[in-house]
């Protein structure tokens, strides 16, 4: 059975894993390429764009795919919306991994936003010390908030920074005792994150609570309508065993 697994997400690295030796699947990974080192791989990678619904329904045909996973992060709403009309286009089978977002807890200090502008809007006017995990796409409602000191963090170094800017490059798995060294080393006042969900990430916000450092958390974009989706790689590994074996493989 071809599989195409659309990453850039722990699941889906955990999703390739599964079946890389299983004889069932001849299984491909898709990365957007927004990385300049991705993370090794078990199974072939496809690295890039595929060219809008119309690329993607082309690819779909060309490699014989039976079975589409939608591994992609939580915000990546294009690229599900082009999925889930290409798998329609084409009668591919398809599922999504949409991790749990992230939900408040007692004692912390969120400050739920729709969207990048609106989370730079509110840091307000004075100056504040701020910690920006948002992704490097994701700078330029900062770069146009030049009056606070920001620390941000990503994979690469961003090409253009705001005016006063500390950059550290990391990926993840970040331990808690860690991020709150981090945020009181720098006197952070603010965070800035995405809803991502998921575990890897997940220590800035309990260390944020702990420090009592308010939040400014973006909302997720809503999965499109009638898009089947696991929370998990070992959901959607059991969904593709059971693909297979309507197939009698
Ligand atoms: P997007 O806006 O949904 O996708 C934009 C285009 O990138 C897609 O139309 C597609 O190009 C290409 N693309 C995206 N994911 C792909 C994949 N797995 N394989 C092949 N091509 C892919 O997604 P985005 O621009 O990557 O990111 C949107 C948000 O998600 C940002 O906030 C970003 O920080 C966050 N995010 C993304 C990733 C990631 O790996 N993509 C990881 C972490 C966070 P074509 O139309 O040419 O096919």
């Amino acid at each position: 059975m071809n599989v195409l697994i659309l990453g850039g997400t722990t699941e889906a690295s955990a999703l390739a894993r599964a079946v890389a030796h299983d004889h069932r699947f001849r299984a491909m990974l898709s990365l957007a390429g927004r990385t300049s080192s991705p993370a090794p791989q078990p199974i072939p990678i496809h690295i890039g764009g595929f060219g809008g619904i119309d690329g993607l329904v082309g690819f779909l045909r060309d490699q014989e795919i039976d079975a589409l996973v939608d591994a992609t992060h939580p915000f990546a709403a294009q690229m599900t919306s082009h999925a889930l009309a290409a798998a329609r286009a084409t009668g591919t089978q398809l599922l999504a991994i949409h991790r749990p977002a992230w939900a408040p807890q007692q004692g912390d200090r969120w400050h739920p936003v729709p969207d990048m502008e609106h989370a730079a809007a509110a840091l307000g006017t004075a100056a504040r010390r701020v910690m920006l995990t948002v992704g490097q796409q994701d700078l330029a409602p900062f770069i146009a908030a030049p009056q606070h000191h920001y620390l941000i963090r990503s994979i690469d170094k961003p090409d253009t920074l705001p005016p006063y800017a500390s950059v550290i490059t990391a990926r993840g798995p970040f331990a808690e005792r860690d991020e709150r060294s981090l945020l009181e080393t720098h006197r952070i006042e603010t965070l800035v994150t995405k809803n991502a969900g998921g575990t890897a990430t997940r220590a800035k916000l309990d260390a944020a609570r702990t420090l009592g450092i308010e939040v400014v958390i973006v909302s997720r974009p809503p999965l499109p309508e009638g898009l089947d989706h696991v929370p998990d790689a070992p959901a959607a590994h059991r969904w593709l065993e059971a693909q297979a074996a309507l197939r009698g493989e």
